[in-house]
């Protein structure tokens, strides 16, 4: 067989993972809670499968669910979606964000992405026989930031879509409104289509908002929005998010959803609709995490690490040039395998070969690990 992504291997969060187990090392790399989720989402989950919830649900998820949805999308940035057209439940953002693309990307298109970038973006760009066009952040003083010059420079008529990630994995950079405008400034006149990767909505620092593509009219009505339950919650195993779109693209975006899973699991659908009536657990995240980023960088900060800012996201990166001359993956390796902390190198975020200096870590975790880790990383 002749491959259809010969750059693809395993992914580094895979490798990271398996190489913090062998080492026994604390795993600060892949982005996932150690701490479980609420035991209400369970109990609304298991009393759903009991009643007999069981079967097949609608092919775009239940109306409960969708419903739900659109009222926290509504209440939160002003732009109602008709739960019956606009809104999809997926198999996790991933499964949203490949059939995004293959709905609406053809051959030979350009698509431009934003580096570093996750790894689902690339390949699902390939597999729809489109091009990848990369512009890469630019990294300063205030952090990673989008130089969105080059963004516009990088626009031919062949560009069918600009694939933008607020808050961002890797680098916790968040959009702000001067971002968005920039955005609207390079499509507006254009039927560019946008893909907004919105998984760490409900993950934003400081008491700033978060800049949902939703909330801008102008920006939503060619927007393809994905987010993850699996964040919010705490539940990444679970692999269930939405995408949010206008009918016309959410009329495409169906076409290729209906054969690629046709549906989402029942029970955790109607779980998640009963759990979402209480607002509470999203508006009470970014103070939650908030408090584990605050813990992790004050202990960094009495280590050799560079702090780059974290606005966003679970993630926190750092430079490590005063510590080590090792390539990112290298020093990834040494870090686990020699002071048993894993985290993740930036550069697997690069599809062009970049040494940045920058690794991440993931703050998802208990207190205690936390502290654990910054114990180990207080020799550095
Ligand atoms: N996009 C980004 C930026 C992510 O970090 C992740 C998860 N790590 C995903 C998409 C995929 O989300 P899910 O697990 O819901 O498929
Ligand atoms: N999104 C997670 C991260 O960035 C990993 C998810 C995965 O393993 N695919 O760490």
């Amino acid at each position: 067989i002749v491959t259809k992504l010969p750059k693809v291997g395993t992914t580094i969060f895979t490798v990271m993972s398996a190489l913090a187990s062998e080492k026994g090392a604390v795993n600060l790399g892949q982005g996932f809670p150690d701490f479980h989720c609420d035991p209400a989402l369970v109990a609304a989950v298991t009393q759903a499968m009991q009643e007999g919830l069981n079967q097949y649900p609608p092919m775009a998820g239940v109306p409960v669910l969708r419903e739900a949805i659109a009222e926290k999308v509504e209440k939160l940035y002003g732009h109602r979606y008709d739960p019956v057209s606009e809104i999809t439940v997926t198999a996790g953002a991933t499964q949203g964000i490949l059939t995004s693309v293959l709905c609406a990307v053809h051959p030979g298109d350009e698509v431009i992405v934003i580096e570093p970038v996750y790894d689902c973006y690339v390949p699902a760009i390939e597999l729809a026989g489109g091009v990848p066009v990369f512009v890469q952040m630019e990294v300063g003083a205030q952090g990673y930031s989008i130089p969105w010059d080059k963004v516009k420079a990088a626009v031919t008529p062949k560009t069918r879509m600009i694939m933008v990630n607020t808050p961002h994995n890797p680098t916790g950079s968040v959009m702000r409104a001067a971002d968005v405008a920039a955005l609207a400034d390079i499509v507006r006149g254009t039927d560019i289509l946008i893909l907004s990767d919105e998984v760490y909505e409900h993950m934003v620092y400081d008491g700033q908002p978060h800049e949902s593509l939703a909330r801008h009219p102008e920006l939503a009505e060619r927007s393809f929005i994905n987010s993850s339950f699996g964040k919010t919650y705490h539940v990444t195993g679970w692999k269930v998010g939405y995408v949010a779109a206008p009918a016309a693209l959410t009329a495409e975006f169906r076409k290729v959803h209906q054969f690629n899973v046709f549906t989402v699991n029942t029970p955790v659908q109607y779980g998640l609709a009963a759990y979402m009536k209480d607002p509470a657990p999203y508006l009470d995240l970014p103070a939650f995490y908030q408090h584990k980023r605050d813990l992790f960088r004050t202990g960094l900060a009495n280590t050799r690490f560079e702090l780059l800012p974290s606005q966003g996201t679970y993630f926190q990166c750092v430079k490590y040039g005063a510590i080590s001359a090792l390539p990112e993956a290298e020093f990834c390796k040494w870090l686990t395998s020699e002071i048993g902390v894993a985290a993740i190198p930036v550069s697997a975020f690069y599809n062009t070969p970049r040494e940045s200096g920058i690794v991440r870590f993931c703050f998802a975790k208990k207190d205690e690990t936390l502290q654990l880790a910054l114990e180990r990383l207080a020799k550095l």
